[in-house]
Order: C-alpha cells, then structure tokens, then sequence
C-alpha cells in the first residue's frame, strides 16, 4: 500500500494528536528507515532519542524475542531474574550502594513515580526550570513550564514553582526548607538543547542538600549515553571520584528500551526508603521483555557503543561548525545530542527540506535544529548529512516564506 493511503487511513481513523504525520515508516536497520514508498532516509532523531542501537538491533531483538519465548509477563506480585538484573545494573551507574529502582512504562510515568515519592517527604513544594519538558501526564505536566502544554488542562497538582533554568541566585533565593525537591534535566532537550551551564548542576545538589530537599534530575533524554556518559549529570560515573553531583532521584526512559517501553525510576540513599508497600504501583513496569531489552541496551552500551557515541557526537558538532555556514549561529549539546542554532527562524523549513532529502531531524524551536543520531552512527553514516546541511539552510532563504510548511507551528512538528 503506498504511503499516501497509508496517510489517509490515518487521518481517518487516528486522533488528531501529532498533526498529519510527515511519513509512514515500514523498515529500519541501523541507522536506515525506509518509507512505504521504498525510499530510504539517514535517521538522525533516533524516534526522539530513543534508538541509541540504531533500528533493528540484533542483540535487542534477539533478546526481546528469547525472553518473550520464555516468559513475557508476571505482574509486580512476582519478580524475574531479567528485571533484577537490570535494577542493579541501574542502581550501580549512580556509584550508590543503596540506590533503588521503580520500573516504568515511559518518561513520564518514571516522573509520576518520582513526583509521589517526593510527596512522601512530608513537603508539597516542588521547584521546577522556565525551559523544562517532563512528560504529558498530570503530574508531570505540572512539572512542565510550557504554557500551550499546561493551559487546557489546568488545573494541575500544585505547588510548583518556576524558576530561570541556569540561574543560581534564582535557586538559592527560592529553595528554602519546604521545598521538597528540585527537578531539574542536565540538558534542556525539548527546550532546544539548552545544556544547564558549567556549575549549575553542582549549586543545585548544593541548595537542595543545604535545605533538606531532594535533588531530581530527569535523564530522560538525556541518559543511557545520549550524552556519551551513562548518566548525563554524573560524568565517567561508575567512578566513585565523579559522584559529588549524584541526584536523589533520577528518572529514565527513552534510550532504555532502544524503543521497547520501558522507564525507571532511580532514588538514592534515604529516598530510595521512602516508597512503602501499596503506595504506588504499575501493571506492565518492569516485565521480563521491557527488562530483557534494557539489558542488550546496556550490553552495547558497555561493549564501545558509549565511546562511539561521545566521539562520534563530537565529530558531528566540529563539522557541522566547520560548515562555517552563515545561518549557523552556534551549536551546542553534548554528546549525540545536538542543537544546531540558526540566526533566523528557519528551522522548521530545513527539517523539512532535510526530510525531502532523506534525512530525519526536527525542529524541537523555532530556530535551533535537534540532532540526535542513533548512538551506533559513524562519521561515514552522517557525512551525506554534513554535505547536505548547507544547501538546505539556503534553500530557505531563495524560497519566499509562502509554502505550507513554513506556516508550521514548532507544536505542529513536536511529537513528544
Ligand atoms: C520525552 C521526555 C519525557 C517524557 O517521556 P515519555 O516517554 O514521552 O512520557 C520526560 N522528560 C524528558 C526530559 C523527556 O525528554
């Protein structure tokens, strides 16, 4: 069936949530999808930074399929050697002999869990970052800053309070002892790729432990080496040296499952105690497929596929900044997590121009380019990219501003 039918049967038949989806997708390998038309493209969004493994990874799907074959489901009554198996693993990248973990479905359930087990501090005070992205549901959604996300929906669990994502006075004049917990992300992602600036991270762990309170970061996107670390907010951990920054409660998700469903919830030393028998629970988090996922994910991970992704990352920002390209005002982002900002407000055009050309990005504002290629990329498997780019930053500024999809909304073509 062509993708043009496939795009109408959509249209027919599905909520109207995403906009009308640009392609319809019917194979993957490695870095390569292909469209029900044949045509094939570079995947450099990675299904939002999730398919660090690129598509179709054998060792993923070898081990969703062996454990599907042996025992797909349990409930959270009874346990499996694979989820165990995955929560030390978890609990061992903070360096933390005590952390505990909380098995999800998705980023934003990782964040409801989180969100409840900050309630049970005997504080309601949350304080949240201008710029954040923590999810859809509710609670998370009262975590996040954007309005359009926030307004039709309210009103929203309280008592949160946004502060100016970087800005260390704000924190140290807004936390105080009723706060009970900071959430903030390493690296602002749907913000536009807004890394928090050098320190902050620190002055967080420093307030939020100088008034009792928990320190949250949400590693959703960032973590399981999207950013070249396992964790974006502790460097090289692993290593007992790098841990002064460690959080107490971190939550994980798309990386995680290399697009298995699966997200966690990690707490730390007293907050790891804090959940107690009939307080929170999920049906699916944690089953033996989600768990046996997380695992091959890991496998790579620790098998080079972090190395790659730190110094193919760094490959791909050098060379996007060598284009010298006038509409590239600066990039920045760690890792394979990139945003490329453009001097205008274009960025929506050159995804895409890009898309037409067979290659995927998006356009998380109006004016900054996301990349976040799949961990496994080379410099040889984005090359075609970096010689594109010029050419369809200009094309932008021939054509007048009169095509369909220069009209689009940074909503329309966010699907997060
Ligand atoms: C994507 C994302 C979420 C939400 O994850 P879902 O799996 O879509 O619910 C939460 N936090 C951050 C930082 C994200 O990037």
């Amino acid at each position: 069936m062509s993708q043009a039918d496939l795009q109408a049967r959509y249209g027919a038949v599905m909520m109207n949530a995403f906009g009308a989806p640009k392609r319809v997708f019917e194979r993957g390998e490695g870095v390569h999808l292909w469209d029900a038309d044949g045509r094939r493209y570079t995947d450099l969004l990675s299904g939002l930074a999730v398919n660090g493994l690129g598509h179709a990874h054998p060792g993923v799907t070898a081990a969703i399929t062996g454990q599907l074959g042996r025992l797909g489901h349990v409930s959270n009554f009874y346990a499996s050697e694979p989820q165990i198996r995955l929560a030390e693993r978890l609990a061992h990248l903070t360096g933390d002999p005590t952390a505990r973990v909380f098995f999800t479905n998705s980023g934003t359930e990782a964040n409801e869990a989180a969100f409840k087990l900050t309630r049970l501090t005997g504080r309601t005070r949350i304080v949240a970052m201008e710029g954040s992205f923590h999810g859809r549901t509710m609670g998370a959604l009262a975590l996040t800053a954007n309005e359009k996300y926030r307004a039709p929906f309210e009103p929203l669990p309280g008592d949160v309070t946004f502060i100016p994502y970087g800005d260390v006075d704000a924190l140290r004049e807004t936390v105080d002892d009723t706060v009970a917990a900071v959430i903030v992300e390493a690296v602002q992602g749907e913000n536009g790729v807004v890394p928090a600036p050098d320190g902050y991270l620190a002055a967080v762990r420093r307030v939020t432990e100088q008034h009792g309170a928990l320190m949250w970061v949400d590693e959703v996107q960032t973590g399981l080496g999207r950013c070249g670390d396992y964790l974006a907010h502790l460097p090289s951990t692993v290593e007992p040296a790098g841990v002064e920054n460690r959080a107490d409660l971190i939550t994980l998700a798309k990386g995680l499952g290399n697009g298995f469903p699966i997200g966690a919830c990690i707490a730390t030393g007293k907050a790891g105690d804090l959940l107690q028998p009939g307080q929170h629970g999920t049906t699916f988090g944690g089953n033996p497929v989600a768990a046996a996922a997380g695992n091959a994910v890991l496998d790579a991970l620790e098998a080079g596929v972090l190395e790659n992704a730190r110094s193919t990352g760094q490959w791909l920002a050098d060379a996007v900044r060598e284009l010298n390209h006038p509409l590239v005002d600066h990039v920045r982002g760690h890792g394979m997590l990139l945003g490329v900002v453009l001097t205008g407000e274009v960025a929506a055009r050159v995804a895409d121009a890009a898309l037409d050309a067979g290659f995927i990005i998006n356009a998380p504002r109006p004016d900054v380019l996301r990349l976040a290629p799949p961990l496994i990329a080379t410099p040889e498997d984005l090359q075609p990219f970096v010689d594109a780019l010029p050419g369809l930053l200009s094309s932008t500024q021939v054509e007048p501003a009169s095509s369909a999809s220069s009209l689009e909304t940074p909503e329309a073509s966010h699907r997060a």
